[in-house]
């Protein structure tokens, strides 16, 4: 049995009194749904305050990214310690803005998910491909690049402390969802090259959230998915009612 995660991404947005007013308020939201795990995900200034509002309660605290040093010259960067020490449970590794903006790479990808496992984090690694991939047939490829490389050399006892997500790049703040179906599907294949890089228990273990423009009222089709054990969720996150009835999803 796989608990769900809900969890909202806030890339950059929301200041510390925002962060604050909101996590007050998702709290009871979050003490009635006993059906899921829910996380935000703050900007880094606004983390330390939210684990704060957090405390003791069923909101865990995710960050957007981290560095894979302990310490260093790095300037703007962050490390794994530094998130454990603001109090973050969880960090979102390999985001589609990152690889783009950034040119985020799957070896960076793959250090900074040991890195993150080795303070004690948990990861939420993502992983999908761009519309130009999908309409070249390359879905599939682009998955098991991201997964293969992204993943390297972990052992199944560190897969099984992982939670990945599938966001379609062009699924991302567009409005465009991928149906259940085809979300189902490549869940279906990342759950298959789980199976077969670190074991059948393993596979069938591994959290795999949505994520692209999911809202509620697409929420129950994609969550009524065997496959589907989540979502990921940016925009329609930053609102505390969407955010609500995102957890509160249609459950048969
Ligand atoms: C995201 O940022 O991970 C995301 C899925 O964004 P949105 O829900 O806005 O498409």
């Amino acid at each position: 049995m796989r608990k769900p995660v809900i969890a909202g991404n806030w890339k950059m947005y929301k200041t510390v009194a925002e962060t604050v007013d909101f996590v007050e308020k998702i709290k009871p939201v979050a003490a009635q749904a006993d059906h899921c795990e829910v996380i935000v995900a703050p900007p880094f200034t606004a983390l330390d305050a939210a684990a704060d509002a957090a405390d003791g309660s069923r909101v865990a605290v995710a960050a957007q990214n981290c560095h894979w040093d302990t310490e260093g010259a790095h300037t703007g960067e962050i490390s794994t310690g530094m998130l454990c020490d603001a109090g973050c449970t969880h960090v979102i590794i390999g985001h589609s803005e990152r690889r783009h903006d950034c040119g985020e790479t799957d070896e960076q990808v793959n250090k900074k998910v040991k890195a993150a496992l080795a303070a004690g984090l948990t990861p939420i690694v993502c992983v999908g491909e761009t519309l130009a991939e999908r309409e070249k047939g390359k879905t599939e490829q682009v998955l098991e690049r991201q997964f293969t490389e992204g993943l390297a050399g972990l052992t199944p006892a560190d897969f099984s402390r992982i939670i990945i997500a599938y966001e379609p790049v062009w699924a991302i703040g567009t409005g465009r969802t991928a149906t259940p179906e085809m979300a189902a599907e490549a869940h279906g294949f990342l759950r298959g090259l789980a199976r077969r890089q670190f074991g059948e228990s393993e596979a069938d273990g591994v959290r795999i959230l949505y994520g692209g423009s999911v809202k509620p009222d697409n929420i129950g089709g994609l969550m009524a998915q065997e496959e589907i054990d989540g979502a990921l969720v940016g925009g329609a996150s930053l609102k505390v009612d969407s955010f609500r009835a995102l957890v509160n999803y249609p459950r048969g």
